[in-house]
Protein backbone atom coordinates (compact mmCIF):
# COMPACT_ATOMS: atom_id res chain seq x y z
CA UNK A 1 0.00 0.00 0.00
CA UNK A 2 0.52 3.58 -0.20
CA UNK A 3 1.39 3.43 3.45
CA UNK A 4 3.89 0.93 3.59
CA UNK A 5 5.53 2.47 0.47
CA UNK A 6 6.27 5.85 2.08
CA UNK A 7 7.06 4.15 5.59
CA UNK A 8 9.52 2.48 2.97
CA UNK A 9 11.07 5.38 1.72
CA UNK A 10 11.59 6.86 4.80
CA UNK A 11 13.60 4.45 5.95
CA UNK A 12 15.22 4.39 2.93
CA UNK A 13 16.21 7.81 3.63
CA UNK A 14 16.85 7.35 7.11
CA UNK A 15 20.24 4.93 6.32
CA UNK A 16 20.90 7.05 3.64
CA UNK A 17 21.26 10.39 5.92
CA UNK A 18 23.09 7.95 8.54
CA UNK A 19 25.54 6.66 5.99
CA UNK A 20 26.30 10.46 4.96
CA UNK A 21 26.75 11.27 8.48
CA UNK A 22 29.50 8.06 8.68
CA UNK A 23 31.46 8.29 5.39
CA UNK A 24 31.61 12.46 6.85
CA UNK A 25 33.08 11.06 10.11
CA UNK A 26 35.91 9.24 8.42
CA UNK A 27 36.73 11.84 6.07
CA UNK A 28 37.17 13.91 8.95
CA UNK A 29 38.80 11.64 10.77
CA UNK A 30 41.19 10.83 8.17
CA UNK A 31 41.62 14.05 7.52
CA UNK A 32 42.88 14.80 10.81
CA UNK A 33 45.15 11.48 10.91
CA UNK A 34 46.78 13.42 7.86
CA UNK A 35 47.27 16.46 9.81
CA UNK A 36 48.84 14.90 12.51
CA UNK A 37 50.95 13.43 10.35
CA UNK A 38 51.34 16.28 7.84
CA UNK A 39 50.93 14.99 4.69
CA UNK A 40 51.04 17.95 3.24
CA UNK A 41 53.28 19.63 0.68
CA UNK A 42 53.19 23.19 -0.85
CA UNK A 43 53.00 23.84 -4.75
CA UNK A 44 53.98 27.29 -5.98
CA UNK A 45 52.32 29.67 -8.72
CA UNK A 46 53.80 32.84 -9.99
CA UNK A 47 52.71 35.98 -10.66
CA UNK A 48 54.24 37.88 -13.11
CA UNK A 49 54.56 41.80 -14.18
CA UNK A 50 52.47 42.52 -17.12
CA UNK A 51 54.37 44.94 -18.37
CA UNK A 52 58.23 44.00 -17.84
CA UNK A 53 57.41 40.05 -17.98
CA UNK A 54 59.41 39.07 -14.92
CA UNK A 55 58.05 36.79 -12.30
CA UNK A 56 57.66 39.12 -9.36
CA UNK A 57 56.16 36.82 -6.81
CA UNK A 58 54.63 33.22 -6.39
CA UNK A 59 51.56 31.79 -4.57
CA UNK A 60 52.23 28.67 -2.23
CA UNK A 61 49.21 26.38 -2.58
CA UNK A 62 48.54 23.77 -0.52
CA UNK A 63 48.73 19.92 -1.53
CA UNK A 64 48.08 16.67 0.30
CA UNK A 65 50.56 13.94 -0.46
CA UNK A 66 48.00 10.80 -0.11
CA UNK A 67 49.68 7.72 0.70
CA UNK A 68 47.18 5.95 -1.31
CA UNK A 69 45.91 8.77 -3.79
CA UNK A 70 48.87 10.55 -4.40
CA UNK A 71 48.78 14.63 -4.82
CA UNK A 72 45.19 15.52 -3.62
CA UNK A 73 43.89 19.30 -4.51
CA UNK A 74 42.58 21.53 -2.24
CA UNK A 75 39.18 21.57 -3.26
CA UNK A 76 38.98 17.62 -1.77
CA UNK A 77 39.97 18.63 1.07
CA UNK A 78 40.11 22.45 1.74
CA UNK A 79 36.06 23.21 2.18
CA UNK A 80 36.13 19.75 5.16
CA UNK A 81 39.56 21.43 6.73
CA UNK A 82 37.37 24.88 6.81
CA UNK A 83 33.71 23.05 8.11
CA UNK A 84 35.59 21.12 11.03
CA UNK A 85 38.24 23.87 12.40
CA UNK A 86 41.30 21.54 11.44
CA UNK A 87 42.26 24.65 9.21
CA UNK A 88 43.37 25.78 11.68
CA UNK A 89 46.33 23.19 12.49
CA UNK A 90 46.89 23.14 8.96
CA UNK A 91 47.51 26.57 8.64
CA UNK A 92 50.03 26.38 10.98
CA UNK A 93 51.71 23.73 8.95
CA UNK A 94 51.47 25.96 5.58
CA UNK A 95 53.02 28.83 7.43
CA UNK A 96 56.14 26.73 8.59
CA UNK A 97 56.06 24.98 5.26
CA UNK A 98 56.37 28.16 3.14
CA UNK A 99 58.90 29.78 5.95
CA UNK A 100 61.40 26.27 5.58
CA UNK A 101 61.16 26.41 1.95
CA UNK A 102 61.86 30.37 1.81
CA UNK A 103 65.06 29.67 4.09
CA UNK A 104 66.21 26.18 2.13
CA UNK A 105 66.22 28.57 -1.17
CA UNK A 106 67.79 31.28 1.03
CA UNK A 107 70.54 29.34 2.22
CA UNK A 108 71.39 28.28 -1.68
CA UNK A 109 71.99 31.85 -2.14
CA UNK A 110 68.94 31.78 -4.33
CA UNK A 111 67.21 35.01 -5.50
CA UNK A 112 64.00 35.53 -4.37
CA UNK A 113 60.83 36.99 -4.77
CA UNK A 114 57.98 36.79 -1.93
CA UNK A 115 55.53 34.09 -1.44
CA UNK A 116 52.11 34.33 -0.65
CA UNK A 117 50.51 32.33 2.24
CA UNK A 118 46.30 31.86 1.56
CA UNK A 119 44.81 32.17 5.02
CA UNK A 120 41.71 31.19 5.83
CA UNK A 121 38.86 33.62 7.37
CA UNK A 122 38.97 30.63 10.81
CA UNK A 123 42.63 31.02 11.30
CA UNK A 124 41.92 34.98 12.04
CA UNK A 125 38.92 34.06 14.41
CA UNK A 126 40.86 31.31 16.32
CA UNK A 127 44.53 31.56 16.03
CA UNK A 128 46.99 34.27 16.40
CA UNK A 129 47.76 34.26 12.96
CA UNK A 130 50.48 37.48 13.65
CA UNK A 131 51.90 35.63 16.29
CA UNK A 132 52.40 32.47 14.58
CA UNK A 133 53.49 34.54 11.40
CA UNK A 134 56.05 36.03 13.40
CA UNK A 135 57.44 32.95 15.41
CA UNK A 136 58.12 31.28 12.18
CA UNK A 137 59.95 33.93 10.65
CA UNK A 138 61.70 34.12 13.32
CA UNK A 139 62.32 30.30 13.54
CA UNK A 140 63.55 30.01 9.85
CA UNK A 141 65.13 33.42 9.85
CA UNK A 142 63.38 34.61 7.27
CA UNK A 143 62.68 38.67 6.72
CA UNK A 144 58.83 39.71 6.52
CA UNK A 145 58.90 41.71 3.04
CA UNK A 146 59.54 37.83 1.31
CA UNK A 147 55.92 36.41 2.31
CA UNK A 148 52.35 37.94 2.03
CA UNK A 149 48.96 36.57 2.93
CA UNK A 150 46.16 36.21 1.06
CA UNK A 151 42.55 36.94 2.21
CA UNK A 152 39.56 36.12 0.69
CA UNK A 153 36.69 39.04 0.63
CA UNK A 154 34.14 36.88 2.82
CA UNK A 155 36.81 36.59 5.70
CA UNK A 156 36.81 40.01 5.88
CA UNK A 157 32.33 39.99 6.45
CA UNK A 158 32.67 38.48 10.28
CA UNK A 159 33.99 40.60 13.03
CA UNK A 160 35.27 43.14 11.40
CA UNK A 161 37.12 44.74 14.39
CA UNK A 162 39.22 41.30 15.50
CA UNK A 163 40.37 41.07 12.08
CA UNK A 164 41.38 44.14 11.11
CA UNK A 165 43.29 44.23 13.95
CA UNK A 166 45.53 41.25 13.30
CA UNK A 167 45.83 42.61 9.62
CA UNK A 168 47.17 45.55 11.22
CA UNK A 169 50.08 43.56 13.32
CA UNK A 170 50.56 41.92 10.29
CA UNK A 171 51.36 44.96 8.14
CA UNK A 172 53.06 46.38 10.63
CA UNK A 173 55.63 43.36 10.73
CA UNK A 174 56.43 43.92 6.82
CA UNK A 175 54.20 41.76 5.37
CA UNK A 176 51.96 43.03 2.61
CA UNK A 177 48.33 41.86 2.34
CA UNK A 178 46.12 40.84 -0.57
CA UNK A 179 42.56 40.51 -1.37
CA UNK A 180 41.80 37.26 -2.75
CA UNK A 181 38.95 35.89 -5.42
CA UNK A 182 38.03 40.34 -5.71
CA UNK A 183 34.01 40.21 -7.25
CA UNK A 184 32.99 37.28 -5.49
CA UNK A 185 32.14 38.24 -2.12
CA UNK A 186 30.71 41.53 -0.73
CA UNK A 187 32.85 43.88 0.57
CA UNK A 188 32.99 47.51 0.74
CA UNK A 189 34.96 49.91 -1.06
CA UNK A 190 35.25 51.70 2.34
CA UNK A 191 36.54 47.86 3.81
CA UNK A 192 39.24 47.96 1.29
CA UNK A 193 40.67 51.11 1.88
CA UNK A 194 40.04 51.20 6.29
CA UNK A 195 42.21 48.00 5.86
CA UNK A 196 45.22 49.58 3.86
CA UNK A 197 45.63 46.77 1.64
CA UNK A 198 48.69 46.11 -0.52
CA UNK A 199 47.67 43.94 -3.68
CA UNK A 200 43.75 43.24 -5.36
CA UNK A 201 43.34 39.67 -6.93
CA UNK A 202 40.61 39.82 -9.63
CA UNK A 203 39.06 36.70 -9.19
CA UNK A 204 39.63 34.30 -12.40
CA UNK A 205 35.41 34.18 -13.43
CA UNK A 206 36.13 38.27 -14.22
CA UNK A 207 39.04 36.68 -16.18
CA UNK A 208 36.87 34.74 -18.09
CA UNK A 209 34.30 37.38 -18.85
CA UNK A 210 37.33 39.34 -20.58
CA UNK A 211 36.28 37.53 -23.79
CA UNK A 212 33.21 36.39 -23.40
CA UNK A 213 31.35 39.19 -23.11
CA UNK A 214 31.71 43.12 -23.83
CA UNK A 215 30.82 44.18 -20.28
CA UNK A 216 33.41 41.74 -18.83
CA UNK A 217 36.39 44.36 -19.86
CA UNK A 218 34.21 47.01 -18.70
CA UNK A 219 34.05 45.19 -15.45
CA UNK A 220 37.55 44.44 -15.05
CA UNK A 221 38.52 48.14 -16.35
CA UNK A 222 36.27 49.73 -13.34
CA UNK A 223 38.10 47.19 -10.86
CA UNK A 224 41.62 48.35 -11.81
CA UNK A 225 40.80 52.10 -11.55
CA UNK A 226 39.31 51.88 -8.23
CA UNK A 227 41.99 49.57 -7.09
CA UNK A 228 44.78 51.88 -8.26
CA UNK A 229 43.04 55.14 -7.10
CA UNK A 230 43.13 53.48 -3.32
CA UNK A 231 46.52 52.70 -4.11
CA UNK A 232 46.56 48.92 -4.87
CA UNK A 233 48.21 46.96 -7.04
CA UNK A 234 46.40 44.21 -9.43
CA UNK A 235 46.38 40.68 -9.88
CA UNK A 236 44.27 38.76 -12.71
CA UNK A 237 43.12 35.39 -11.32
CA UNK A 238 43.23 32.71 -14.06
CA UNK A 239 44.54 34.02 -17.00
CA UNK A 240 44.22 30.69 -19.43
CA UNK A 241 45.18 32.89 -22.97
CA UNK A 242 47.23 35.40 -24.82
CA UNK A 243 44.17 37.25 -25.74
CA UNK A 244 43.42 38.05 -22.09
CA UNK A 245 47.08 38.70 -20.96
CA UNK A 246 46.76 41.30 -24.27
CA UNK A 247 43.68 42.99 -22.98
CA UNK A 248 44.10 43.01 -19.37
CA UNK A 249 47.60 44.61 -20.38
CA UNK A 250 45.46 47.22 -22.10
CA UNK A 251 43.50 47.71 -19.05
CA UNK A 252 46.72 48.70 -17.41
CA UNK A 253 46.44 45.57 -15.26
CA UNK A 254 49.85 45.39 -13.18
CA UNK A 255 49.99 41.37 -12.66
CA UNK A 256 49.08 37.80 -14.71
CA UNK A 257 48.76 34.85 -12.93
CA UNK A 258 47.33 31.04 -14.51
CA UNK A 259 47.83 28.26 -16.10
CA UNK A 260 48.83 30.10 -19.34
CA UNK A 261 51.77 31.21 -17.38
CA UNK A 262 52.30 28.39 -15.71
CA UNK A 263 50.07 25.84 -13.00
CA UNK A 264 51.56 25.48 -9.87
CA UNK A 265 54.63 23.71 -9.84
CA UNK A 266 56.39 21.58 -6.54
CA UNK A 267 59.54 23.50 -4.95
CA UNK A 268 61.61 21.45 -7.07
CA UNK A 269 60.30 22.64 -10.22
CA UNK A 270 59.82 26.00 -8.77
CA UNK A 271 63.14 26.99 -7.77
CA UNK A 272 63.98 27.92 -12.18
CA UNK A 273 61.48 30.26 -11.68
CA UNK A 274 62.71 31.93 -8.96
CA UNK A 275 65.55 34.38 -10.64
CA UNK A 276 63.08 36.40 -11.77
CA UNK A 277 62.19 34.51 -14.95
CA UNK A 278 61.50 36.64 -17.91
CA UNK A 279 58.42 35.59 -20.08
CA UNK A 280 58.10 35.72 -23.21
CA UNK A 281 55.03 37.94 -24.60
CA UNK A 282 57.08 41.04 -23.84
CA UNK A 283 59.94 40.33 -25.92
P1 LIG B 1 43.00 30.58 -4.60
O1 LIG B 1 43.83 31.06 -3.47
O2 LIG B 1 42.12 31.57 -5.28
O3 LIG B 1 44.03 29.91 -5.61
C1 LIG B 1 43.85 29.89 -7.00
C2 LIG B 1 43.37 28.55 -7.47
O4 LIG B 1 43.12 28.60 -8.87
C3 LIG B 1 44.41 27.44 -7.31
O5 LIG B 1 43.69 26.23 -7.11
C4 LIG B 1 45.09 27.42 -8.66
O6 LIG B 1 45.69 26.18 -8.97
C5 LIG B 1 43.91 27.68 -9.55
N1 LIG B 1 44.34 28.29 -10.81
C6 LIG B 1 45.44 29.03 -11.04
N2 LIG B 1 45.48 29.44 -12.32
C7 LIG B 1 44.38 28.94 -12.92
C8 LIG B 1 43.86 29.02 -14.27
O7 LIG B 1 44.45 29.62 -15.17
N3 LIG B 1 42.67 28.40 -14.51
C9 LIG B 1 42.00 27.73 -13.54
N4 LIG B 1 40.85 27.12 -13.87
N5 LIG B 1 42.46 27.63 -12.26
C10 LIG B 1 43.64 28.24 -11.95
P2 LIG B 1 44.06 25.22 -5.95
O8 LIG B 1 45.54 25.13 -5.76
O9 LIG B 1 43.29 23.98 -6.23
O10 LIG B 1 43.47 25.95 -4.67
C11 LIG B 1 42.10 26.21 -4.56
C12 LIG B 1 41.79 27.07 -3.37
O11 LIG B 1 42.09 26.38 -2.16
C13 LIG B 1 42.61 28.34 -3.31
O12 LIG B 1 42.05 29.34 -4.14
C14 LIG B 1 42.50 28.70 -1.84
O13 LIG B 1 41.29 29.33 -1.56
C15 LIG B 1 42.49 27.31 -1.19
N6 LIG B 1 43.84 27.02 -0.70
C16 LIG B 1 44.89 26.52 -1.36
N7 LIG B 1 45.97 26.43 -0.55
C17 LIG B 1 45.58 26.89 0.66
C18 LIG B 1 46.25 27.07 1.92
O14 LIG B 1 47.45 26.81 2.08
N8 LIG B 1 45.50 27.57 2.95
C19 LIG B 1 44.18 27.93 2.80
N9 LIG B 1 43.51 28.42 3.84
N10 LIG B 1 43.54 27.78 1.61
C20 LIG B 1 44.23 27.27 0.56
MG1 LIG C 1 44.97 32.67 -3.22
MG1 LIG D 1 42.18 33.46 -5.65
MG1 LIG E 1 40.04 31.90 -6.97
Amino acid sequence: SAKTAGKHDYRFFDARFYDAIRARHSREAELRHAVDQDQFVMYYQPRVDISTGVTCSMEALVRWAHPNRGIVEPVEFVPLAEESGLIVQLGELVIDKVCAQLAFWLSRGQELVPVSINVSARQFNEARVAERLSEALQRHQVPAHLVEIELTESSMTGDCQEVSEALKAIQAMGINLAVDDFGTGYSSLSQLQRLDFDVLKVDRAFTAELEATREGAVFFNAIITMAHALGMRVVAEGVETMEQVRKLKELQCDEVQGFFISTPLPPSESQPILPKRLFSWVN
